[in-house]
Order: structure tokens, then C-alpha cells, then sequence
């Protein structure tokens, strides 16, 4: 993340070079999932949305969605209860995103919860913290323009961005009132870099923190140029400096970690980071205290607004009763998240306290339908899920294959559907890209190339063979093949 960037018109003092970090991307198993697939009368099409069957589980979180609408869930929670592989997660995040695209989603497994480190509730607080988000809207003092000049200035420096020398980054930015040539410190790239930036790009550059911004193209530009990065073309349209609304969207978990080491940060962030004084190193209670005063002041002097997002915990037998506790109190706060707690379990033994995933500490309370205390059940909307036809098996693999770009010839398709059938979704799902990769090995030249390789029956077995499903990893072992 860029710090405080500075920004200097070139021939004044140049930008001081700061580290520029990066951000890791997870791979998401659910991002062929775009919402429930409801139609506007509330029933579920068999197949949209990237969702298919699980109609009736789809039609009630519909009305969990217009219950959160309506404001009628303060308190409550949902469970969805089902085996596994049978759409949980991916309920929820369509839930969450049924909701708005910037709503946040924050999925954990209850086990994550139990570290030597950090406590069960501040983690569960933290969780929490990261499924609330807050949009502020500011006017911002900002340049405006075209980006007519994209280019590095070499230096003998090696900074190695862009992976080559470079001491700047000169945006030229053309505009009704003049042109402005823009020097920028080199941990901007990251940002201009985030937000794909290319000449002919209409952008915002904050004055004070150097955020930047993307927030169109030019016409002109798209039909006749595709150009590099560093490449000039010139073109005048726009105010070079204004004032302008610019929304952020951020959870209060970004603005707590902003606090904490106030010299990171988004735009927002860093300005939301200096308000704590003494700057602190770590999220206490105290300080999100503080910030919690702070974003009810926005909001009162409506500069900010809460978006409260989706909390969802699988595993929710994992839990013991401290953490119920504690979700009890949480779901009654003011400023809380939807709740959506998964289990594949039925009748579990409650845990009084557990302090890491492998104790099942004594206990003296009898079991409990998905080891969810009794005082807490009553709080919960529960949403049964079912196990898949092979047919609707079939159809979430062709779903997710085309989602990874694989190309694979039917009969191979047909397979991988066959052995979800009778393994598990899951296994399938997981063997789509080991059968690419086995595809791809031996036709080194024409891979290369980039040439599309089409996946048939005969690589699904060899990937079937190479990676076990549970049910045969157990036969292999207790046949002693392992040693055991
Ligand atoms: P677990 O109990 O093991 O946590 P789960 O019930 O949460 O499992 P998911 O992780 O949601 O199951 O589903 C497994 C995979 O199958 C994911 O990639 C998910 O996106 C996909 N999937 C599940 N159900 C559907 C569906 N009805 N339509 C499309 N994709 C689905």
C-alpha cells in the first residue's frame, strides 16, 4: 500500500522514495457465484447466477436478504445446515453480495478462532471488524486530467518497479486549463498499477496522499489506441485541479490496523489513521473504542455511512461457549454484521472452553443439535441444504471448468461429473486443474504456444490416480501400504 505519497510538479523537489508493498491474492473457488439467481417474484431459477439446484435453501436466503433490507434481522442469525460440498459458503457469499458488490464477506472456519497468540473473542472481535465496512464520502482536493504521458524516468538508483530503473513516474496530465506535468514518487505504482492505469485514462490523483483513481476513458481513446504504459500521446479534455466527491470504501477492521501502524494506508486510511493520538502499535480495545467514536461522528455529520457486510463461520460446532457468549452480546450491538453460521454436523457435545481446535475439553451439557447451546438457537433462521442430483453435479462442474478457463472435451467433463457423483463434489471440483496440468505435461511445445489443450477421460484418470479421495487415501493406509 502507498504511504503518504507526495506529488511534486516536475521541475520542483522531487518525490522521496518509500517501499511498495503487495498484497496477496487468494484464489476463490466460488467466483463463479454472482448473487442467488432470483427472479424479481423471489422464486429461484433452476440455473443462474452461477447457481444451480439448492432452490428452496436459495429462495430463503432471498427473504434473509429482504429481512436485512427491511432492517428485521438485528439479533438474529442464519444456519445453514447441510453436508459438506452441498453450496454453504457459497450461499452466504451470495447473500452478501445480493446485498451490494462492496458489501464485505468475510468467511472463517470456527476451528481459526483457537490460536496460543491471539484470544478466541478478539479474534471473533477482529472477525467482525473485517465484515462491517464504512463508505465516507469526501471532497477531495484532486488533479484531474487525461493521462497523456505515462512514462519512468530512468535513474541510476535502481528502485526496480516496473522491473526496470526507475527514480519517477511522470504523469502528464492534458486538460482544458493547461497542462500538468505530475512527478510521482515511486510507491505510487502500486496504486497506479492497481488500478490499471494506461494513457488516454481519465484519473484522479489526491493532492495530499496520492491516491489515485481511475474513473474513466476517453473515447477518442479506446477505438484508436491499445498503447504501453510508457508510451505519449497527447489529448486535451477536463480540469486539471478540483475539488471533488470521492467515495472509499473501507471495514472498520482497516481503519483499527490504520490506527494501529498509522504510517500504511489507503487515502482514507491515513487520514483516518492520524486521528488517534498517541499513535498506538497495537488494536486494544481502548483504540477501537476511540475509532468507534470517530465513525459515529461521521456518520452523525453524515460524511460516512455503515455497510455492514456478512459475518459467516463454518464450523460452527467448533465453538464454545465463551465465543456463543459472545456473539449473544455482539449480535445485540448497534454496529454488527449478518451472522451465518454453517454446520455439517447434527447432535455435537457443547464445549464450556476450548483453547485450541484439538481440545474437546469435559463438559458437562448434554449434546446439542449442531453443538449450538439451547438459549442460542432460538436467535437462528435455519436454512436446511441438500446433497446434489448427478445432474445438478454435472452442471456446477461444467460451471466451474469454464469459470478456471480449462478446456475439456465432454466424455472428459462427463467423467469428472461421474466421479463427483460418487465421491464428492468437492473431489471433483478439485480435480479439474490437476487433470489440465496433466493435459499440458508431454505437450511442452504446443503449451507453450499457448495453444488450448483439451482435457479428456484419459487425463482425469491419470489426475485420479495421482490424487486420492479421502475414501482411498484410508483404504491405502490401513491396507499398510503407508506403514501404518
Ligand atoms: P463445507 O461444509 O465443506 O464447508 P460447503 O457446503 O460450504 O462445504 P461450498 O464450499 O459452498 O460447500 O461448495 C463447494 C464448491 O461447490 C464451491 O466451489 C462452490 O462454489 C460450489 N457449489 C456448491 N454448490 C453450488 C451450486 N448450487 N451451484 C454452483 N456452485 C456450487
Amino acid at each position: 500500500m502507498p504511504a503518504a505519497v507526495q506529488i511534486s510538479e516536475v521541475g520542483k523537489t522531487g518525490g522521496s522514495s518509500t517501499g511498495v508493498g503487495s498484497r496477496d491474492k487468494r484464489t476463490a473457488t466460488h467466483s463463479h457465484i454472482r448473487g442467488l439467481g432470483l427472479r424479481s417474484d423471489g422464486y429461484a431459477e433452476r440455473d443462474a447466477a452461477g447457481f444451480v439446484g439448492q432452490v428452496a435453501a436459495r429462495e430463503a436466503c432471498g427473504i434473509v436478504v429482504d429481512l436485512i433490507r427491511w432492517k428485521k434481522m438485528a439479533g438474529r442469525a442464519v444456519l445453514l445446515a447441510g453436508g459438506p460440498g452441498t453450496g454453504k459458503t457459497a450461499l452466504a457469499m451470495a447473500v452478501a453480495q445480493e446485498l451490494g458488490s462492496k458489501v464485505p464477506f468475510c468467511p472463517i472456519v470456527g476451528s481459526e478462532l483457537y490460536s496460543a497468540e491471539v484470544k478466541k473473542t478478539e479474534a471473533l472481535m477482529e472477525n467482525f471488524r473485517r465484515a462491517i465496512g464504512l463508505r465516507v464520502r469526501e471532497t477531495k482536493e484532486v488533479y484531474e486530467g487525461e493521462v497523456t504521458e505515462l512514462t519512468p524516468e530512468e535513474a541510476e538508483n535502481p528502485l526496480g518497479a516496473y522491473g526496470r530503473t526507475i527514480a519517477h513516474l511522470i504523469i502528464t496530465l492534458k486538460a482544458a486549463k493547461g497542462t500538468k506535468k505530475l512527478r510521482l514518487d515511486p510507491s505510487i505504482y502500486e496504486a497506479i498499477q492497481k488500478e490499471r492505469v494506461r494513457l488516454g485514462d481519465v484519473i484522479y490523483i489526491e493532492a495530499n496522499t496520492g491516491a489515485v483513481k481511475r474513473v474513466g476513458r476517453s473515447d477518442a481513446y479506446a477505438t484508436e489506441f491499445d498503447l504501453e504504459a510508457d508510451e505519449y500521446v497527447p489529448i486535451p479534455k477536463g480540469d486539471v485541479h478540483k475539488k471533488k466527491e470521492v467515495v472509499q470504501d473501507v471495514t472498520l477492521h482497516d481503519l483499527d490496523v490504520a490506527n494501529a501502524k498509522p504510517q500504511g494506508g489507503q487515502d482514507v486510511l491515513s487520514m483516518m489513521g492520524q486521528l488517534m493520538r498517541p499513535k498506538k502499535t497495537e488494536i486494544t480495545e481502548k483504540l477501537r473504542g476511540e475509532i468507534n467514536k470517530v465513525v459515529n461522528r461521521y456518520i452523525d455529520q453524515g460524511v460516512a455511512e455503515l455497510v455492514p457486510g456478512v459475518l459467516f463461520i463454518d464450523e460452527v460446532h467448533m465453538l464454545d461457549l465463551e465465543c456463543f457468549t459472545y456473539l449473544s452480546r455482539a449480535l445485540e450491538s448497534s454496529i454488527s454484521p449478518i451472522v451465518i453460521l454453517a454446520s455439517n454436523r447434527g447432535l455435537v457435545p457443547i464445549t464450556t472452553s476450548r483453547s485450541s481446535p484439538a481440545t474437546t475439553d469435559a463438559s458437562d451439557l448434554p449434546p446439542a443439535a449442531h453443538g449450538i447451546p439451547p438459549d442460542f438457537l432460538p436467535r437462528l433462521l435455519i436454512i436446511p441444504t441438500h446433497a446434489y442430483t448427478p445432474d445438478e453435479i454435472a452442471s456446477i462442474v461444467r460451471i466451474r471448468a469454464r469459470a478456471e478457463n480449462l478446456a475439456f472435451a465432454p466424455e472428459g467433463l462427463d467423467r469428472v461429473a461421474q466421479l463427483g457423483a460418487e465421491v464428492s463434489l468437492r473431489y471433483a471440483l478439485q480435480l479439474l486443474t490437476p487433470a489440465s496440468v496433466v493435459a499440458r505435461m508431454g505437450k511442452g511445445v504446443e503449451a507453450a504456444k499457448g495453444t488450448q489443450i483439451t482435457v479428456g477421460v484419459k487425463e482425469v484418470e491419470e489426475a485420479r490416480e495421482l490424487f486420492l479421495d479421502a475414501g482411498r487415501s484410508v483404504g491405502v493406509q490401513s491396507s499398510g501400504l503407508l506403514g501404518a
